[in-house]
């Protein structure tokens, strides 16, 4: 058998997985020849078709990002630190009203396919090769999804959203939830089609997931049909669950138990879930219920945790705890939600926020949660040839720079890529061996053009808000700004 000669990465410090964990190669190398990586070790001996030099950068497996929204979402941009606060603090909630069929929608002027690319360029260039995308076409053409990941060359598990019930606003701002079974009916049916459409896209980087937007608006008759589609069609299934106080007693209210013992109940958890948030499970100090339950039924169902921290703890809210979650023996991986797309971001405040809420600087130690970005992942999304470097992998392979006054000097790169870096110190992506992401830039599409577009997008957007405002205020009047305005 002729094998093509592989490309070289040579004289990085290689993060290298050895079939039971990661260990490190200082001067290491890793070898790819198409879409695999053909071997990791100290010295290559043999020939190169392309030798990359890789000279003071850390070179770590492709991250993953279990929980992420492409789309330019403006509406949470606009309420980080305000809001209702009969809604609990919940983010989404505040604009998530009026969004019925007849309804007036927040984000109705967006150009979809404008927030897309920014998005999915976003996510690429800040250090993460798969990514798990919710609902980021909403609105707009869902195969622009399969035509931009292939564009952008990004690994992508994707399915449309859809749900059975919207959350409306009355007259008086009153908020509650308006079951439509057979909306969701169709939105099933139509997100199958796409799935049995779209699974292996993209010379296999395109894989689907059935997700029903959120476990609040899923009714049982639906989860048992989509438990069973899924297995049928061996994908995953992920879903928002348990992220707001608001849902939390809802569902105390109506069932008599948590969102997680309802799904439990259900029959709904399995290896295949990726829980999106699962913030609020019993034991959580702002909910006033104490039971145990929630996190031994996750654990022992097999099911994984999408934790995204950075968007609950704008909100002064916090997952407790990552390593009480770990402790329990549940699956975590690592997601970015709304924004900013940035996974090493993420990883950092998951490591601080881990130790803050414990009072434990031996909490979510810097090894964890790299742990959690690369195989924590790889395993909620059943994949044992993503999240490392190692033989038979897929070449997703990201280079970052740690010789700059940001990341150096360090005595462990890992604690230092943890605790010092962002996506701004991410050089080079491959997926699949591909070369995506060169000078920390996605190369399949112009930044320029990208701000651009976001920006116009943006500005519809907020400019149309008093025709969404049930008031007809202008976003700077439900949302202030911090400083009025000099001619004020
Ligand atoms: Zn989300």
């Amino acid at each position: 058998m002729t094998r093509e000669k592989p490309v070289l990465i040579e004289g990085g410090t290689v993060v290298a997985f050895d079939g039971k964990q990661h260990r490190i190669i200082d001067k290491g190398y890793v070898a790819f020849a198409g879409d695999e990586i053909v071997s990791v070790g100290r010295t290559f001996s043999g020939e190169a078709e392309t030798v990359i030099d890789a000279t003071g950068k850390l070179v770590i497996p492709g991250l993953i990002n279990l929980h992420s929204h492409a789309g330019v979402d403006v509406g949470s941009r606009a309420i980080v630190d305000a809001g209702r606060r009969d809604l609990w603090r919940s983010g989404f909630l505040n604009f998530e009203g009026r969004m019925g069929p007849d309804a007036v929608s927040f984000g109705r002027k967006a150009n979809s396919r404008a927030g897309l690319r920014y998005g999915l360029a976003s996510i690429l260039q800040n250090g993460t090769t798969t990514a798990i995308e919710l609902g980021g076409a909403d609105g707009g053409d869902e195969r622009d999804m399969v035509r931009f990941a292939g564009e952008c060359g990004i690994r992508l598990y994707y399915g449309p959203t859809f749900y059975s019930g919207y959350y409306h606003y009355d007259e008086r701002g009153g908020f509650y939830l308006k079951p439509d079974d057979a909306h969701a009916d169709r939105g099933f049916e139509e997100a199958l089609r796409f799935i049995d459409e779209f699974h292996g896209a993209n010379d296999d980087l395109f894989r689907t997931m059935i997700i029903p937007s959120s476990f609040l608006r899923t009714s049982r008759n639906l989860f048992e049909r989509i438990k069973s589609a899924a297995g049928d069609r061996g994908i995953g299934i992920t879903l928002h669950i348990a992220e707001s106080i608001w849902e939390f007693h809802n569902v105390v209210n109506r069932f008599g138990v948590t969102p997680i013992q309802l799904v439990h109940d259900w029959g709904l958890l399995g290896p295949e879930v990726v829980l999106g948030h699962t913030v609020y499970v019993g034991g959580h100090s702002q909910i006033s219920w104490p039971y145990k339950g929630d996190l031994e039924a996750i654990a022992e169902s097999g099911a994984s945790v999408a934790h995204a921290p950075v968007t609950f703890a704008r909100r002064g809210m916090a997952l407790e705890s990552f390593q009480r979650y770990r402790d329990y023996g549940i699956n975590i991986g690592i997601g970015t939600d709304t924004y900013p797309l940035d996974i090493l971001e993420e990883m950092r405040m998951v490591s601080i926020i881990g130790k803050t809420t414990d009072k434990n600087f031996e909490s979510a130690h810097a090894r964890e949660v790299f742990d959690a970005a690369t195989l924590g992942g790889a395993k909620a999304l059943r994949r044992d040839d993503l999240g490392r470097l190692a033989p038979g992998a897929k070449a997703d392979i990201v280079l970052v720079d740690m010789n700059n006054m940001r990341m150096a000097p360090y005595s462990d790169p890992i604690r230092a890529l943890i605790y010092c870096a962002n996506g701004e110190q991410v050089e080079k992506v491959f997926v699949a061996g591909r070369l995506v992401v060169d000078e920390g830039r996605t190369l399949a599409w112009s930044a320029e053009e990208l701000l651009a577009d976001a920006w116009k997008s943006a500005r519809d957007v907020l400019a149309s808000f008093p025709e969404y405002d049930r008031d007809g205020r202008t976003i700077d009047e439900v949302y202030p700004p911090c400083y009025a305005s000099w001619e004020d």
